[in-house]
């Protein structure tokens, strides 16, 4: 079956695929990695280390205004500090690291690096310390960095779901990761003892979920169909608390988080490892069966398809994210980062060759938004500049789901022109335009030329050569 972008759909049932590689693909440590140091409106880490040092695996290369660290993924020698575009489309500054035969620094060192001893360290330092934005001050459902102080946690609801319908990353998860899962559910009894657990499961996992985690949890099916699975509409639906849509969870006493989220924390807490791997979904039309990878945070896209024996070239569109959500990329050169889940790849009939045609006022996006917004009419209003019209159809409630989008027939950019509603009527947007200073957007395809070029650098140990290839159709 393939996602297409037929209208004739409903959007609530907007299916996720009925087949997907349900073990995980580990994609080799590449031969050199790009770290981005700026998550627009969420955190920004200064780089703590120079040009031309070496770094061993786990070594803070960054660190942000309250502490939080970021890591090298691999060994290495720091080669450039540089501007990217990130994946979210902004030009942000990053460290190039090219892999070596280096020793990975051992946890004590980085505790000693970050200033306090793996010993005296807290569950809130060694979580800072170790790239994980702690659940008790992360407001929403980002890597986001604030300082204010939250209520009591009433609920901690743990998301095994995701999303996009062609992203499985944590129904992979839990399946592979048993253990682990239950590590992180003890660890959250200890620290929010109070507090009630929730895990919220697909609906084939039910009975498997009550056997393995039911003592520790409570298990809650999420309802199949895309709508039924943004987060901003399932989190508060499954606390049973009201939360405005776009308001922080934890200023209403829920910390919302995904199992891998709790994978990362057991590293943290145990003191084994930093954040430095991502899983994330492989997909697109002509992919019979999407697999799920976890890859070094850092590798670049053309990395990831070439270990799965994918041609970049093949597809007329690579998305970070999936169909509905997911930003169209320049280059394959961007870096995968702690943010991303999945990669859709598109084919050249599933873009529709005529794009945002006149509104017919037919209503079906209207219809189909989940949080009942008059689409159509302040997109009419954007495509005038009308900007500050728009304040009147409460444009922040939009959850940026793509719903409405998906089902328009004369194909119109409808979340965009909403982002841009929100930008330029004052309206606060999930990312502000914080532009990093640097310059240079070609950098990166530059050193990727010189990288090829094997007199330019010594370049290290031979990357994995892709022997997981993914069946594609023809
Ligand atoms: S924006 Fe698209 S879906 Fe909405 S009324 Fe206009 S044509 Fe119909
Ligand atoms: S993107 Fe915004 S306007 Fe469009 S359907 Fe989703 S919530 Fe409604």
């Amino acid at each position: 079956m393939q996602i297409s972008r037929s209208f004739l759909k409903p959007p609530a049932n907007i299916p996720r695929l009925p087949e997907w590689g349900r073990e995980v693909v580990f994609v080799p440590e590449p031969e050199y990695v790009v770290i981005p140091l700026q998550y627009p409106g969420r955190i920004l880490y200064k780089p703590s280390v120079k040009i031309g040092e070496q770094v061993g695996q786990n070594h803070i290369i960054g660190r942000s205004r309250l502490g939080h660290c970021i890591h090298a993924p691999v060994s290495g020698v720091v080669r450039d500090i540089l501007a990217i575009w990130s994946a979210k489309i902004f030009h942000v500054p990053a460290i190039l690291i090219q892999r070596s035969q280096r020793p990975a620094l051992p946890l004590p060192e980085v505790f000693q690096q970050y200033g306090i001893p793996l010993e005296a360290a807290s569950s809130d330092t060694k979580l800072k310390a170790l790239g994980v934005i702690s659940p008790w001050t992360r407001p929403g459902r980002y890597q986001e960095e604030v300082e204010e102080a939250f209520p009591e946690i009433r609920k901690i609801i743990i998301r095994a779901v995701d999303e996009e319908p062609t992203v499985f990353i944590n129904d992979v998860i839990i399946q592979n990761y048993t253990l682990k899962i239950t590590r992180g559910l003890v660890h959250l009894a200890h620290l929010s003892p109070r507090a009630e657990k929730i895990l919220v499961v697909s609906d084939y996992l039910k009975e498997w979920a009550e056997q393995q985690f039911g003592k520790l949890v409570k298990i809650v099916v999420a309802r199949s169909g895309y709508k039924h699975r943004i987060s901003q509409l399932l989190v508060p639906k499954v606390a049973g608390i009201p939360i405005p849509l776009n308001a922080a969870y934890r200023a209403h006493g829920v910390a919302a988080f995904s199992a891998e989220y709790l994978l990362n924390m057991v590293d943290a807490l145990d003191g084994t490892a930093p954040f430095t791997g991502k899983f994330l979904t492989v997909a697109g039309t002509s992919i019979e069966k999407p697999v799920t990878v976890k890859v070094t945070v850092g590798t670049t896209i053309r990395q990831v398809l070439k270990y799965l024996k994918l041609d970049g070239n093949r597809y007329a569109r690579i998305l970070v994210g999936g169909p509905m959500q997911g930003i169209a990329q320049y280059t394959d050169l961007t870096p995968l980062t702690k943010t991303t889940h999945g990669l859709y790849l598109m084919d050249e009939e599933e873009i529709p060759e005529e794009t945002n045609l006149t509104c017919t006022n037919c209503g079906r996006c209207t219809r189909a938004c989940p949080v009942n917004l008059q689409v159509h009419l302040i997109g009419r209003y954007a495509e005038y500049s009308m900007f500050m019209e728009t304040r009147d159809f409460h444009t922040e409630a939009c959850l940026e789901c793509g719903i409405c989008a998906y089902v328009c027939p004369a194909h119109r950019p409808l979340v965009q022109l909403i982002q841009l509603c929100k930008k330029f009527s004052g309206i606060s947007n999930e990312y502000p335009q914080q532009q990093s200073e640097c310059g240079a957007s070609s950098a990166l395809e530059r050193w990727e030329l010189d990288f090829q070029n094997p007199n330019a650098v010594d370049s290290g140990v031979a990357s994995g050569d892709g022997d997981q290839p993914v069946a594609v159709r023809n």
